[in-house]
């Protein structure tokens, strides 16, 4: 039977918004040694805003910016919604006659005859199409058409408010590493992770290489010490499943991930991984 205990630590944590789908998850909470998180969406506000817009002469910008937004019409990825909102107009109903999302790289369509590949600058090395790489430090997204490079949108995103203290609070509460994951390009994960504070920063990351970091930080923990990780989902679900404890944000979430994580948090909030160890902490002294 379970102890009355844990009932009181699972009702007080969602009472902050916190969702803990088991008491086996919050017992592991009170060990977590090694927290892990993602940056878009999890330690930034993944509420992208392109910024500005460079064509290479080839197309108009209001042309770039409307192959981006039928690339992008069909994409839960938070650059897309932004892209969405600069194009400003509403997406017709016409046919795209290919579509796929590349996880890790962008988007690949086929639409009005044109073949239109919208992405990072993996995106255009992945199918061999040479680019102009801007000196801009931001998140950039790359266009190329008919197998050309045609221009790029700077992205910018914005740190969570209370993202800085949600890791001096893991290290108040004896987390030993605080660890960030990203996708993103390496100028624009240091940045974040030094201005926040966190031990490690991997860049560049494919969804699998987030796997196999959590297998390295897992293979150096010892035996008692579990491992967090906190994503807002999207790509992330093989991550969530490979973490001991694995926390998904709840309204930026994916389905899935809100499906595949142990715990789940309704405020967006990345401080509340701290407040959830405050409350099993507590618990434990009740319950024991
Ligand atoms: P993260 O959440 O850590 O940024 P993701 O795996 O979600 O990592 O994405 C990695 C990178 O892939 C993004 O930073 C972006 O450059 C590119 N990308 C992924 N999906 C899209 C998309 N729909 N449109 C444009 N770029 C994308
Ligand atoms: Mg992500």
């Amino acid at each position: 039977s379970i102890p009355l205990g844990f009932f009181g630590g699972i009702g007080a944590a969602s009472k902050n918004g916190i969702l803990i789908k088991g008491s086996n998850y919050l017992e592991a909470l009170n060990d977590v040694k090694y927290a892990v998180f993602d940056k878009t969406g999890t330690l930034t506000k993944g509420s992208f805003q392109v910024t500005k817009v460079h064509s290479t002469g080839r197309y108009t910008e209001q042309q770039l910016l409307e192959y981006t937004a039928y690339a992008e019409q069909h994409s839960t990825h938070p650059i897309a919604a932004s892209i969405i909102a600069a194009y400003g107009q509403p997406i017709s109903d016409q046919q795209l006659e290919h579509y796929e999302e590349i996880s890790g790289h962008g988007v690949s369509i086929r639409w009005q005859g044109r073949s239109i590949l919208v992405g990072n600058a993996r995106l255009l090395e992945r199918e061999a199409i040479p680019y102009a790489a801007p000196d801009h430090a931001g998140t950039l997204v790359y266009i190329a058409v008919d197998g050309k490079y045609a221009g790029h949108l700077v992205i910018a995103d914005e740190v969570k408010q209370d993202a800085a203290a949600a890791i001096a609070s893991l290290k108040q509460l004896g987390v030993k590493k605080t660890v960030m994951l990203t996708g993103d390009v390496k100028a624009v994960g240091e940045a974040v992770g030094k201005q926040l504070g966190v031990d490690e920063v991997h860049a560049e990351l494919l969804p699998q290489h987030k796997v196999e970091h959590i297998e390295r930080l897992a293979a150096a923990k010892g035996p008692k010490e579990k491992l967090a990780f906190i994503g807002d989902g999207i790509n992330d679900t093989p991550v969530l499943a490979q973490a001991d404890v694995g926390i998904a944000m709840g309204g930026l979430g994916s389905d899935a991930a809100i499906e595949a994580a142990d715990i789940v948090i309704m405020t967006d909030e990345p401080s509340k991984l701290a407040t959830a160890i405050s409350i099993a902490r507590s618990t434990r002294r009740i319950v024991w």
